[in-house]
């Protein structure tokens, strides 16, 4: 089943699935576009749509907690400058754009400034940190060389996010992106 869901916001597909094994459990993930909400074979109509209802606030509150604003990502910046570079990064700001479609991330180094694509929104936060780290980075060594990935490489889970990046680069549109 296939529905349009809450006229409150933007038209959300939300297909429901019920399956008489799953006795007790509710549980909902998007798949793409859509939202699935698999709930018991054995409820109303209206508990599914309490249900349903309840799923999706649920899931977009999660989604809000690792969808930090502007502030939230100059502080993050900061943080991790001071953690895996010495603080010898300082960004004076990094904002969301979401005019980036074939880069993760972008700076201004004269500037300090950096840009982060918001395709990157909802994705897990060390990876979100991996591309700050990246930028941040350039802040010091605009090109790609030894230097450059020795400094980035400070970040732990520098190697596992490019791979996370990569993996879905090639998922989304076949080719690989640069950042
Ligand atoms: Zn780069």
């Amino acid at each position: 089943m296939i529905l349009g869901y809450r006229s409150d916001v933007p038209p959300e597909t939300v297909e429901v699935r019920r399956s008489s094994r799953r006795r007790r459990t509710v549980s909902a993930y998007r798949d793409g576009e859509k939202t699935v909400v698999l709930l018991p074979a054995g409820l109303s109509s209206i508990d599914e749509e309490q249900w349903v209802r309840r799923m999706l606030d649920r899931l977009a509150a999660k989604e809000q907690r690792r969808r930090p604003s502007d502030d939230d990502l100059l502080e993050r910046a900061r943080e991790l400058s001071a953690r895996y570079l010495g603080g010898r990064a300082s960004p004076s700001s990094v904002r969301w754009v979401d005019n980036q479609h074939h880069r993760w991330g972008s700076c201004t180094p004269d500037h300090g400034t950096i840009r982060i694509s918001t395709r990157l929104r909802g994705m897990p936060s060390w990876v979100v940190d991996y591309v700050i780290v990246h930028e941040l980075a350039h802040l010091l060594v605009p090109s790609h060389g030894p230097r450059f990935w020795s400094l980035v490489e400070q970040y732990p889970k520098a190697e596992r996010a490019r791979g996370f990046l990569e993996g879905f680069s090639v998922a989304a549109s076949g080719t690989a992106e640069e950042y």
